[in-house]
């Protein structure tokens, strides 16, 4: 057995027992696969293990894996964007991706519906909210969240799916089901007024369990699947 596959088995084996211990389906918990800096041979090693959906930080390098499965014929594939976008960039989000995890402003929410290409279905847009009040993350405030949630749901080729956010590293588990409540509560409200709504994106390899035990329906995990990341010989760092 590989490492990714050994270790896909026992993070999926965690989020099982996390969601078990707070009486929720492992089914209603998305394990999406962070495979930034990482070859493809190392997202076919996931796939062969049985894993379906991957989180990309870099918009260029997010799009030469989609192309490189889409050209080996993997066709159930779902590829979400999770990194900070940018304007010029949000094409390529429209064009190639699944999912955009990180929408934080009605302009770039209007660009990738008027982007997102008729032929394909409708771009799944999560709003990023800063949960932690964190001055130099990106993400709205949850006061903000009505106003945005309004404009995306008038929109056209993007779909409203939910929340995502990325709190402040916090060690201590109470405190990280804290905030991963605020989060919950702000999205279970949103839910009851947006059909489509059903994904709450929070949790990666530190705050996993409070992140579940809130209500978390999609966790992100990068390193404890594929180990840790060396920036330096990420792919096409300068794209
Ligand atoms: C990198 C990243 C992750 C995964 O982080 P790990 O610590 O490797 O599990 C999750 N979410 C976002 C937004 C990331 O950028």
């Amino acid at each position: 057995m590989s490492d990714i596959t050994h270790n896909l088995a026992q993070v999926r084996e965690k989020i099982s027992a996390a969601a078990q211990r707070c009486g929720r389906a492992s089914e209603d918990v998305t394990l999406l696969a962070v495979s930034k800096t990482k070859p493809a041979s190392a997202v076919a090693e996931a796939i062969a293990a049985g894993q379906r959906a991957f989180g990309e930080n870099y918009v260029q390098e997010g799009v030469e894996k989609i192309r490189h499965f889409q050209d080996a014929g993997v066709r159930d594939l779902a590829w979400h964007f999770i990194g900070p976008l940018q304007s010029n960039k949000s094409r390529l989000v429209a064009e190639h991706f699944d999912w955009c995890h990180t929408v934080d402003r009605p302009r770039i929410a209007s660009r990738l519906s008027e982007q997102r290409p008729a032929h394909l279905t409708p771009l799944n847009v999560l709003i990023q909210i800063n949960i932690s009040d964190e001055q130099s993350k990106s993400g709205i405030a949850l006061s903000e969240l009505d106003a945005l949630a309004a404009h995306i749901a008038a929109l056209p080729g993007v779909q409203l799916r939910g929340l995502m956010a990325i709190p402040a590293p916090e060690t201590e588990y109470d405190r990280q089901f804290a905030v991963a409540r605020k989060m919950a509560v702000a999205f279970d409200a949103l839910k009851q007024r947006y059909p489509t709504v059903d994904t709450l994106s929070l949790g990666m390899t530190d705050d996993m369990d409070a992140a579940i035990a809130a209500g978390s329906t999609m966790v992100r995990i990068g390193t404890a699947i594929f180990g840790a990341r060396d920036y330096a010989a990420r792919p096409n760092v300068n794209l």
